[in-house]
């Protein structure tokens, strides 16, 4: 099924401001929220399209990415994670809500009876998202990479798996919230005052307490790591794009699920070429004798040497073009060109003999500019083949 335009699930035009996107949400949200539409499937779909939407028109990078390349710019599924957006389960919303409604969370889960749904309980928090650079050589944006990357982060405490305790004889029940992991508390909300489940302050939401500490970790069932990660990019990325790989990112305290790992795209510049969007340039350098006579010349291109041809009479400032020889779509259709752009050479500094030559040349009549209807103009090129 095509995807709807995250504007429109919203009910929103393009431009509109922060304010309005959170209040579009919120009245989704409560219109379709599961406890107030129990078993209805199409209810939920339409809860999880809002929640997805506002995640990302939320978010000024995520919405900029979005407004310029659509939903492949957001959730592309680049292997091993891809850009962050598509996919959220219902978890995910329900910690958006925060968000939203203040920290209690859904304020259906006590108005509505369905306690601490889409949480799970046993899970301390999540752990935080951990940001890294990858530099990419154009030849890799090309084709798209598999790097292997070494990665300082928090892990789970490998003497107590997690739990921060000492030995299995160390964790009991958490006397404040009797093991639920949520506590009841009477929240002001916009809705009026009303009740609403937080995680339980004591135990963090894993509705267990430690007696005594992990002699490793010192309880907080994490510690410093390092894990070398295989990260997947897909051709066609650019500088400035951000790839999130869920759960790589720091492990979470006491058990809880790892954060996401944000892989921020650098291009590095290339000896020959350079990019605009799909396409390469490249700038040929003519002597004149060869543009006037024509010739053939070896050009680089991303995939190595290829030779074209330069027929007699070329004009300064005209482009070849190299079709298919550009770099691929991040959303994965379509390839840009190689655009070779000519520049005829003026020699700077010229010997009696090339003087009393070019002079000669000078007084003909043919060597005058005659331009015609075929030389177009520089803006007309740049139409044509920017387009
Ligand atoms: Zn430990
Ligand atoms: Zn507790």
């Amino acid at each position: 099924m095509a995807k709807r335009d995250y504007y429109e699930v919203l009910g929103l035009d393009k431009g509109a401001e922060a304010a309005a996107i959170k209040k579009a949400y919120r009245k989704l949200a409560l219109k379709y929220h599961p406890d107030r539409n129990p078993d209805d499937k199409e209810a939920e779909e339409k809860f999880k399209e809002a929640a997805e939407a506002y995640e990302v028109l939320s978010d000024e990078q995520k919405r900029a990415r979005y407004d310029r390349y659509g939903h492949a710019g957001v959730n592309a599924n680049a292997g091993g994670g891809g850009f962050s957006g598509g996919g959220m389960t219902m978890e995910d919303i329900f910690q958006q809500f925060g968000d939203i409604f203040g920290d209690g969370g859904s304020p259906f889960e006590s108005f509505f009876g369905g306690a601490g749904r889409g949480r799970s309980r046993g899970a301390g928090q999540k752990g935080t998202n951990l940001r890294i650079k990858v530099a990419l050589t154009l030849e890799e944006i090309a084709t798209g990479v598999t790097k292997r990357i070494k990665v300082r982060k928090q892990v789970t405490c490998d003497s107590c798996n997690g739990s921060g305790a000492r030995d299995a004889g160390s964790v009991q029940t958490c006397t404040t919230c009797r093991g639920g992991g949520y506590v009841r508390q009477v929240k002001n909300t916009f809705l009026g005052q009303m009740q609403t489940t937080v995680t339980c302050p004591t135990c963090g939401g894993t509705g267990q307490q430690v007696t005594a500490k992990c002699n490793k970790c010192g309880g907080a069932g994490t510690m410093q790591g390092e894990e070398t990660l295989e990260i997947e990019i897909p051709g066609g990325v650019e500088e400035g794009m951000q790839l999130s790989l869920r759960g790589k990112g720091n492990a979470g305290p006491k058990g809880g699920p790892a954060g996401d790992l944000l892989v921020n795209i650098e291009e590095k510049p290339h000896d020959h070429l350079q990019r605009d969007g799909m396409n390469l340039v490249y700038e040929l350098y003519l002597n004149f004798a060869d543009a006037a006579l024509g010739t053939s010349v070896e050009v680089p291109t991303i995939e190595g040497r290829v030779k074209i041809k330069v027929p007699a009479g070329t004009q300064s400032g005209k482009i070849f073009r190299l079709k298919g020889k550009g770099l691929p779509s991040v959303q994965s259709y379509g390839r840009g060109d190689q655009l070779i752009h000519v520049n005829v050479w003026t020699p700077k500094k010229l010997n009696d003999e090339e003087r009393t030559l070019l002079e000669k040349l000078r007084s003909m009549d043919n060597f005058n500019p005659q331009p015609g209807k075929s030389e177009k103009g520089f803006f007309e090129k740049m139409k044509d083949y920017f387009k």
